[in-house]
């Protein structure tokens, strides 16, 4: 029998969509792609022949249960760099993607019944990551006029003595919202609970900076990875970053479930921190472009974007004046127009009446896709 723990695990509802318009193409239709928030792009090549020369090395054994000592340092490094912190090898925990890393550092802070707050939407797997550990669910309902970004008054009211964690994310899924210094700061005054950061989409940020967590606070996991910035989806690497008391414990964490993440791939991670900074700049100016391109279309069409996104992938629109299930109002984009769209519901049910669309896909192709859409509400509404 199936364990009520894992019953309560909730699915992913864009890979449905993706399954959904995955179908259709067996079936021959030509379907476009803007539910997906994964990289069109193909991975630097100075990447792939990092992980090649490393294959070649025979770099294929198990390395350190935290991860290579090269890759730690190059993370410290470039955290250096980028947000002027300074951390240490022994708080970084490198793993096969940002997912396993989150739940590792689940499994470090929680014990049964902790509570965890997170705002509503937000990304959908942080749910069964704190489920899985034990924890408990606390929701903030954020609010579209405000880019869905916590309000620390809201925080405070939910704060119990079992509250050990608070979630954020910036640049965000689903909304592309970056949070300013002074949000940051905010959310850092709590110094009773961890903040957890997931930082998997710094370096797609169009506007200004994205600032990270531990510029504010050392109470901190950051959650940052490889899959976004670098286009390494299937590669899974990614990481933690953690207060110095937890490296026992994340490394004992690691040998265990993990062993370690895999040699040539955390080889080929210190390329990317090393050498991709031109691929990188090229593929952010790209992404600019179509974030762009999509803003103006969806807004000509009627869709309502309260907060304009600066960063990650997604525009997170209000579609409340065409629909009021997005679940129902997403599969029948994708089966009807034949444009693949994420349902807001998916987020939480803060983003009911919201659709999310991903300029991770090319110009002609969301061009295309938007095209698509526009026939498709004029026939409708
Ligand atoms: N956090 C967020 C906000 C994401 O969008 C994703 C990927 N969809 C992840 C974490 C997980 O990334 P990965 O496991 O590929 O590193």
């Amino acid at each position: 029998m199936i364990s009520k723990r894992a019953d309560k695990f909730t699915s992913f509802i864009v890979m449905d969509v993706m399954a959904k318009a995955e179908e259709l193409e067996r079936r021959g239709e030509n379907v476009i792609h803007l539910e997906v928030g994964e990289p069109d792009f193909s991975t630097p090549k100075v990447i792939t022949q990092a992980a090649i020369d490393a294959l070649q090395n025979n770099k294929t054994r198990y390395t350190h249960a935290l991860g290579l000592l090269e890759l730690r340092q190059a993370i410290c490094d470039f955290y250096f760099k980028e947000y002027g912190v300074k951390i240490i090898p022994e708080q970084i925990l490198v793993s096969t993607g940002t997912s396993p890393a989150l739940l590792f550092a689940m499994l470090a802070i929680l014990d049964k019944g902790d509570e965890v707050i997170v705002s509503n939407p937000r990304y959908p797997c942080y749910q069964n990551f704190i489920l899985a550990a034990g924890g408990k669910l606390k929701e903030i309902k954020t609010r579209p006029e405000e880019g869905f970004v916590y309000r620390p008054a809201d925080i405070k009211k939910k704060i119990t003595p079992r509250t050990k964690a608070i979630f954020i994310n910036s640049p965000s899924n689903p909304t592309g919202i970056v949070m300013s210094k002074e949000q940051l700061q905010s959310i850092a005054q709590f110094k009773k609970q961890y903040i957890i950061s997931d930082e998997i989409y710094h370096g797609l940020v169009y506007k200004d900076r994205a600032h990270s967590i531990l510029e504010f606070t050392d109470k901190a996991f950051v959650i940052n990875g490889f899959s976004k910035l670098y286009a390494m989806t299937g590669w899974r690497l990614g990481y933690c970053i953690f207060p110095k008391e937890f490296s026992n414990v994340m490394q004992r964490i690691h040998q265990n479930f993990m062993i370690s993440a895999s040699g040539f791939i955390q080889w080929a991670g210190i390329a990317a921190l090393a050498k991709a900074q031109k691929d990188v700049a090229e593929m952010a100016r790209i992404y600019d472009e179509r974030r762009q391109y999509m803003l103006k279309r969806l807004r000509e069409m009627g869709f309502v974007i309260h907060v304009e996104p600066t960063g990650a992938f997604y525009v997170f629109a209000d579609a409340r004046k065409f629909c009021k299930d997005s679940y129902k109002e997403a599969f029948r984009i994708t089966e009807e127009a034949k444009v693949g769209v994420t349902p807001g519901i998916d987020f939480g049910s803060g983003g009911e009446g919201f659709l999310r669309f991903s300029y991770a896909n090319s110009l002609e192709n969301i061009k295309e896709g938007l095209d698509r859409l526009e026939l498709y509400l004029n026939k409708y509404f």
